[in-house]
């Protein structure tokens, strides 16, 4: 058993954007029992605590469980009942302002959405220490969003005609609609290595869990700081993932 797994969120403990299922809550209330465990997701804090935290069982040890969202850029820990953050490697509001403006500059490049067209709920946010444009908006429903880009194309052409003009900070494809900017090397990986200096656990000590581990994908990164990783396809994979890790704990 390592000593602390980290997991992706969408598309690994759960559906884009959806609460993990009470299955999944069970598992990974039993997984804290016998290790620490991390949640890294392009989304900001309080979507990962609605998403998995608050779905957690009561008796669950929430103060095993750590947050990494907007990609890592951002750690949570949770003491006396609250979560508090460890560190954040926030944008100002003028980064955030220069940031909207590229994103509409590209798209004006590679027409992939229309702006003028309604969406669910904002399209671009500004979470702190990220600035991610939902393509459809984020309140978008998951079938809408799956339908909308299944081949990666539009997602890769908006990011290929974004990173130029940003070339300070990282610009990647986050879920299945979505394109995240942070700081210049602020990415998934940067949070495995604040969270492993945090816990003082060595990297190789550690576990990351993701579905986008392959070329390209947005869990890819965390290859290079050398922790050992599992692929999974979706949220039941993972579970029977966990289950074999408690079964030999
Ligand atoms: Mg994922």
């Amino acid at each position: 058993m390592p000593d602390c797994i980290i997991f992706d969120l969408d598309t690994t403990l759960a559906k884009s954007k959806q609460p993990i299922d009470a299955a999944m809550a069970h598992t990974l209330a039993a997984l804290l029992t016998k290790a620490r465990v991390a949640v890294a997701s392009g989304g900001k804090c309080d979507q990962l605590q609605t998403q998995v935290a608050d779905r957690l069982p009561p008796h669950a040890p929430l103060e095993r469980l750590y947050l990494l969202p907007t990609s890592g850029a951002a750690l949570y820990v949770y003491e006396n009942g609250v979560w508090k953050q460890v560190y954040e490697e926030a944008l100002s509001q003028d980064e955030a302002n220069t940031i909207e403006r590229a994103m509409h500059q590209a798209n004006e490049q590679v027409h992939v959405i229309d702006f003028s067209e309604p969406a669910y709920g904002e399209r671009i946010e500004f979470r702190g220490a990220e600035v991610s444009l939902s393509v459809l908006g984020q309140k978008a429903p998951i079938e809408a969003k799956q339908k909308w880009d299944p081949g990666r194309t539009k997602r890769e052409a908006l990011r290929a005609a974004l990173a130029p003009l940003l070339p300070n900070y990282e610009v990647r494809i986050g879920g299945t609609t979505t394109i995240d900017v942070t700081k210049k090397g602020i990415d998934k990986a940067y949070g495995v290595h604040r969270l492993a200096e945090y816990l003082s656990i060595p990297i190789a000590h550690m576990l990351y869990v993701g579905d986008e581990l392959r070329p390209g994908g947005n869990d890819e990164v965390v290859i290079a700081t050398g922790i050992p990783t599992h692929a999974v396809t979706d949220p039941d994979d993972t579970k029977q993932f966990i289950e074999s890790l408690l079964k030999h704990a």
